[in-house]
């Protein structure tokens, strides 16, 4: 009898695993090819697709499943495969990866299982409406205002606009849930969907009616090539292509935008803003001799859209850039343009080169302005951001994740954060070992089709520099180390000639990845800097001549990113000044 139930029980575990076995694996596929034609009627504030969608089988099982999720404000109307009606069942799906906080998830049985590496086309209508809706982020307790200045995305005769995945899914996908409570998950969705989509290729056709003849909307979309609307048969039409979708996030605004022309910048902006627009373009003008100079001529024109809510988060993706021109000073414009200016002369696949160069290049554009100390305060915004990263990647030691050292690296990271706080820091860091000469050549021999290793920006700054750089971009790119964490353990002082005292300073790294960190001694009437290499988990020593008896010892001045909150003055006692 015991035998029986033991029996019994172990073929209820077998069970289960059967189950499993045959569970949604939602990102078996990777949707390699979009070609979609887009209805947008503002008026209705409605949304109508249809087209074709080529999905490749990325998992080592044939798949006779495939998931399509859409915002759960969308429905879908029908499921081909070579002209034929496929099955679907659709759901709703919690996941907030979608403004709504969820998707309209649609379970299609293909006409047969699709082996491992293999493709299948599919037909696809949908449609549904896409309004202002804030409920994810009222989902984790954000205000009403907050939300809406962060979830702006709607289509309206007002204005409209439409972010693609992490913001509204309108155009098909298919992840795993996401929840914006459980910390990162939701982050992670999107840039594991990003990351596997990053050769797919869009086509887009985008229509919207143009019956009333004094309104004229501009339709702008972030894609690689996108001529300007044109009007057939009382319809405005764009024909755009992504020829890779990289880590863009595909976007499309309707607004009846005027336009300040500048041959470095297109700036759309709404009726009344025209100054706030002239003032972003001016600031586009200023930033360019220190953008050109750093980071070559520009490749192609900055785009810049105005949005209508003076609270609304900025948002950039390929080409454009969205912000809310009214209530941009010239300092946030000087920023921004800075930042724009950076992506439209420098392009690298790699997150960290083409995020971490262009925020890098806000720190320049301040120092350039006024002074370092502007650009070490501007970096210790972002490293506040950081440090909570990796108090948070601590945390979760005790239970690890799939992410190891390498997976967290910034060559491999998909995580904001990472590639553009600390990449910031990464090239500031660079920047003070190397000097600016040779960075700057580097950054100029850059070809982003020659990147196809981790290791060659390396090899091109290595090239123009004596220098040793392995054990930096190994503590810092290629692994995730983690931060710093700098002490002065001690310093002693002899006094050698008549006005001459050398001091003897050791520093210790309590961290796991070195830095090159700046020491300054400090006398009476002046100080000296020095800068010295500290490898993680050990001690550095370096020698300082100083005319003056030494008062103190200052490690760091918040141009390396540290954890911790290590006392970084060592005062150096009168006594302590050997005779
Ligand atoms: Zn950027």
């Amino acid at each position: 009898m015991k035998l029986r139930s033991l029996r019994f029980c172990f073929l209820c575990v077998l069970c289960g695993f059967v189950v499993n076995a045959f569970s949604l694996d939602r990102e078996a596929f990777t949707f390699t090819s979009y070609d979609l034609n887009f209805r947008v009627e503002p008026a209705q504030q409605r949304l109508g697709a249809r087209g074709k969608i080529t999905l490749r089988n990325d998992s080592t099982t044939p798949q006779k499943i495939a998931v399509l999720q859409i915002s759960s404000s969308l429905d879908w109307r029908s499921i081909k495969a070579g002209g034929k009606q496929l099955q679907f069942v659709s759901q709703p799906y919690t996941s907030d990866i979608d403004h709504t906080g969820s998707l309209s998830e649609a379970i299609v049985t293909l006409p047969e299982a699709v082996p491992p590496k293999a493709t299948v086309d599919l037909e696809i209508a949908y449609e549904g409406v896409i309004v202002l809706d804030a409920t994810r982020l009222a989902g984790i307790g954000a205000p009403d205002s907050r939300a809406h200045s962060t979830d702006w995305d709607q289509i309206s005769t007002k204005f409209t606009a439409v972010r693609g995945l992490g913001y509204v899914a309108w155009y098909p996908v298919a992840t795993e849930a996401g929840s914006l409570a459980e910390g990162t998950s939701a982050f992670d969705i999107v840039g594991r969907w990003k990351t596997r989509e990053a050769a797919s290729s869009m086509h887009l056709q985008i229509s919207l009616p143009s019956d009333d003849e004094a309104e004229k909307p501009e339709l702008l979309v972030n894609a690689t090539t996108c001529p300007t609307a044109h009007e057939v048969q009382h319809q405005f039409l764009a024909d755009c292509t992504y020829r890779s979708l990289g880590l863009v996030v595909p976007t499309f605004v309707i607004a009846d935008y005027e336009v300040v022309d500048r041959a470095a910048v297109q700036v759309h902006f709404l009726h009344g803003h025209d100054t706030s627009a002239a003032v972003y373009a001016d600031a586009v003008e200023k930033a360019i001799p220190l953008i050109t100079e750093w980071f070559g001529v520009q490749r192609s024109k900055a785009e810049t859209a105005d949005l209508a809510d003076p609270n609304a988060l900025p948002f950039e993706s390929g080409p454009l850039l969205l912000m809310p021109l009214t209530g941009t000073g010239p300092k946030l414009s000087g920023l921004a343009a800075a930042h724009q200016l950076t992506h439209a002369s420098f392009f690298s696949p790699r997150p960290w080169i083409n995020e971490g160069l262009a925020h890098f290049a806000q720190a320049l554009y301040l120092e350039h302005l006024s002074g370092r100390p502007a650009a070490l305060d501007y970096m210790g915004l972002h490293r506040s951001a950081l440090s909570a990263v990796e108090t948070e990647k601590d945390a979760q030691t005790t239970a690890p994740r799939s992410g190891d050292e390498a997976a967290r690296s910034l060559v491999n990271t998909t995580d904001e954060e990472l590639y553009r706080s600390k990449a910031m820091c990464v090239w500031w860091m660079l920047r003070e070992m190397v000097g600016d000469p040779a960075l700057k050549k580097a950054l100029a021999s850059y070809r982003p089709e020659e990147d196809n290793e981790p290791s060659y920006m390396q090899r091109l700054i290595q090239a123009q520099t004596k220098r040793d750089l392995e054990w930096f971009f190994d503590d810092w790119v290629y692994r995730d180390r983690g931060l710093p964490e700098f002490k002065i353990e001690s310093a002693f002082t002899r006094k050698t000639l008549p006005g001459a005292y050398m001091l003897t300073i050791t520093v210790s790294d309590l961290g796991a990845a070195g830095a090159e960190v700046p020491l300054t001694v400090k006398f009476a009437g002046g100080e000296v800097t020095e800068r010295l290499v500290v490898r993680g988990k050990s001690n550095g020593v370096i020698r300082v001549q100083v005319p003056k008896p030494p008062e103190e010892v200052v490690v760091n001045d918040g141009s390396v990113p540290e954890s911790g909150t290590t006392n970084h003055v060592f005062k150096i006692e009168a006594s302590e000044t050997s005779k």
